[in-house]
């Protein structure tokens, strides 16, 4: 019998998901059905799964052999009882060069002073006042350095700015000083001038930066999340920020998104609201992965990009 796979996704992406899927699958030699919807869902072998498409209960699925999911953040998948097998998260090469762009691109602009630059169109010389540094002289951290955040790093470590890693487990990275655990976070927060979140969002990292780190980071940092807005304490950023401790906070991921119009990060001066476009899922490159995911599980072999329920992610 052919695999069984349902796209479970927004419905502005099924043509496009299903024309590429069954190339990919082709090219693997496995003869598949694709579905968009199902009165058999016990047939179903692969969910391929996103939060904005129709399922959210998986118990009628019964033989599931993997959820593939298309985003990389998977902590709705994670906290959803429901799921009885395996959680593939998405690793891409399209959505890896998304954020290393978003992310580069967000530390130049506050290493270079940009903003300044653009606001100072008045007629005033300021070209002492407006030099930028170096970045071999400008310190930033990468939090998370998974394959999102080791990326990030070593585009800036190849920039020339002092790169600080900071995650879970140890690591070693070329030129790229990785640190981990508790004390490797307070250091990574008060050495770093920018710092940029790529954590998931798990039990662990829910509102780690809270009013007791922000006080650990430097005078005059700057704030960027490409994470997940359950990062953030958004109280305690706010505060940290209105007294001139941080120097600005570039969001683009937040607890509630859209973001609610009576947030007050929309009309703070400190603040830069992004709305969630730092690494999209990019078709092609993404149904190769999943192509991949269903021909390994089709022979046994281990998914790649498992997710460890227990850790979250
Ligand atoms: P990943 O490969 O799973 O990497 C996660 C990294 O975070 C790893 O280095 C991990 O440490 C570290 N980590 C996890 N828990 C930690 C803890 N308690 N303390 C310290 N470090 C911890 O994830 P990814 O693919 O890089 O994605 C990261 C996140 O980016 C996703 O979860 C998602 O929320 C977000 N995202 C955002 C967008 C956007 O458009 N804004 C797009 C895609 C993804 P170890 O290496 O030691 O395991």
């Amino acid at each position: 019998m052919p695999v069984q796979v349902l796209l479970s996704v927004h419905s502005r992406h099924v043509a496009n998901y299903c024309r590429l899927l069954k190339d990919e699958l082709a090219s693997h030699s496995i003869e598949t059905d694709i579905h968009i919807e199902t009165d058999t869902p016990a047939l179903i072998d692969y969910i391929i799964y996103s939060p904005d498409g129709p399922i959210h209960d998986f118990t009628p699925f019964t033989q599931l052999k993997a959820i593939l999911s298309l985003w990389a953040g998977v902590e709705t998948l994670v906290r959803n009882q429901t799921v009885p097998c395996p959680i593939v998260r998405m690793v891409e090469s399209g959505m890896q060069e998304g954020m290393t762009e978003w992310v580069t691109g967000h530390v130049l602009r506050h290493h270079l002073g940009l903003d300044e630059v653009l606001d100072g169109q008045d007629g005033v010389w300021r070209q002492r006042q407006l030099m930028p540094p170096l970045a071999r002289d400008r310190c930033v951290a990468v939090m998370g350095l998974g394959a999102l955040g080791s990326p990030c790093a070593l585009s800036l470590r190849t920039l020339n700015f002092n790169v600080i890693g900071w995650s879970r487990t140890a690591k070693e990275m070329a030129g790229i000083e990785c640190r981990h655990g508790q004390d490797g976070l307070y250091s990574t927060v008060a050495d770093a001038e920018i710092i940029v979140l790529l954590l998931p969002h798990t039990s662990a990292t829910e509102n780690i930066v809270n009013s007791d780190l922000l006080a650990r980071f430097r005078q005059n940092s700057v704030l960027i999340n490409s994470g997940r807005g359950a990062l953030i304490d958004d109280k305690a950023l706010l505060a940290a920020l209105d007294s001139g401790h941080l120097k600005h906070a570039t969001l683009d991921v937040f607890r509630e998104e859209p973001l609610p119009l009576d947030h007050p990060f929309w009309n703070h001066h400190a603040v830069t609201v992004s709305p969630h476009i730092a690494a999209d899922t990019r078709a092609q490159s993404a149904m190769s992965m999943i192509g991949e995911n269903i021909n390994r599980g089709e022979r046994g072999r281990t998914f790649l990009n498992l997710v460890d329920r227990t850790l979250g992610y």
